[in-house]
């Protein structure tokens, strides 16, 4: 299976990815976490990202699709992925097919996680006391929901017009959402 995840920041992506990875034996490949780790690490593209990201903005296409581009080429993707933050406006999703169709493949559906927009803040200025994610404080956080917005929400539309669209409820129980998501993945 090639999987995207969607949903706005703090629907729980992160969380589901992980599980359905597990129930599906794919790599799950979040870029807001390569990207902090390479924060982390102090790399050249930790460097190239980290403003960007504690502004709560995108960072660049041409670092975000090389960084895709460059995971995507690894020997554990051969037999599926899932994508969880990417792509997250509709260039990056153009890229990506295009990446995908040269390795002679193309996406199995894309998943998004629905959920209200006042739960999400909620939940993610209570992560933010948990965490303490550098990108999880109050202004920060209106930034990246109007980003999610702007830049993100219009895939809905996109891979619906595809025929690859799978809408979730994402609020409730984290099991019953991972069960919600896998028998509409299972009943596609
Ligand atoms: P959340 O979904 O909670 O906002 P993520 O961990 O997915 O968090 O992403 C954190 C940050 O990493 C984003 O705000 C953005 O700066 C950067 N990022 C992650 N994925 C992408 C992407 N596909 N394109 C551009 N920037 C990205």
């Amino acid at each position: 299976m090639r999987a995207v995840l969607l949903g706005p920041p703090g629907a729980g992506k992160g969380t589901q990815a992980v599980r359905l990875a597990e129930r599906y034996s794919i790599p799950a490949i979040s870029t807001g976490d390569i990207f902090r780790a390479n924060v982390s690490g102090d790399t050249e593209l930790g460097r190239q990202a980290k403003e960007f990201m504690n502004a709560g903005a995108l960072v660049p296409d041409e670092v975000t699709n090389a960084m895709v581009q460059d995971r995507l080429g690894q020997p554990d993707v051969a037999n599926g992925f899932l994508l969880d933050g990417y792509p997250r406006n509709p260039d990056q999703a153009v890229v990506l097919d295009l990446m995908l169709g040269e390795q002679g493949v193309s996406l199995d559906t894309a998943i998004e996680l629905t959920v209200d927009f006042d739960a999400v803040t909620e939940r993610l200025l209570m992560r933010a006391t948990l965490e303490g994610r550098s990108d999880d404080t109050e202004p920060v956080i209106r930034k990246r929901l109007e980003v999610y917005s702007t830049s993100t929400a219009p895939l809905t539309a996109f891979y619906e017009g595809r025929g690859l669209l799978l809408q979730v409820d994402g609020l409730g129980d984290m099991d019953e959402v991972t069960q919600r998501i896998i028998s509409a993945i299972d009943h596609r």
